[in-house]
């Protein structure tokens, strides 16, 4: 199963914090983490494995909407930050259509995430 990790930068701590403690979780089912590239980078400092795309405002999202598209992807965690400006909004609101297109599963903030991941 692969999950896409995204964190806007007022978020990226509490992904960190949501990795750590579903890491477990993570290693027993065998889940492979992709992500936006500053938030891969954060998740590796902290020992996980992640596949890197590019850095969300420059089409990191995109790249992850994709695969969403192709069917690769199964499960979005993406921790919005609803109090900051994001330069690149259009491919924000594009990979949050294209989770609802393919009925992908999609959490936007840790409460959400934490109940999908205890369902797989
Ligand atoms: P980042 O991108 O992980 O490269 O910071 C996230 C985003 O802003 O979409």
């Amino acid at each position: 199963m692969e999950i896409a990790i995204i964190a806007h930068d007022g978020k990226k701590t509490e992904m960190v914090q949501f990795l750590m403690d579903f890491k477990a979780l993570l290693i027993s089912k065998k889940i492979t983490l992709i992500s936006t590239g500053t938030t891969g980078k954060n998740a590796e400092k902290a020992g996980f494995k992640v596949e890197k795309f590019l850095s969300g405002p420059y089409g990191g999202d995109a790249q992850i909407a994709a695969r969403v598209a192709e069917g690769k992807t199964d499960m979005v965690f993406f921790f919005r930050d609803p109090l900051g400006m994001h330069p690149h909004e259009p491919d924000i609101a594009m990979l949050m259509r294209l989770c609802d297109v393919h009925d992908v599963p999609l959490a936007t903030n840790p409460a959400t995430a934490e109940l999908l991941i205890k369902s797989i």
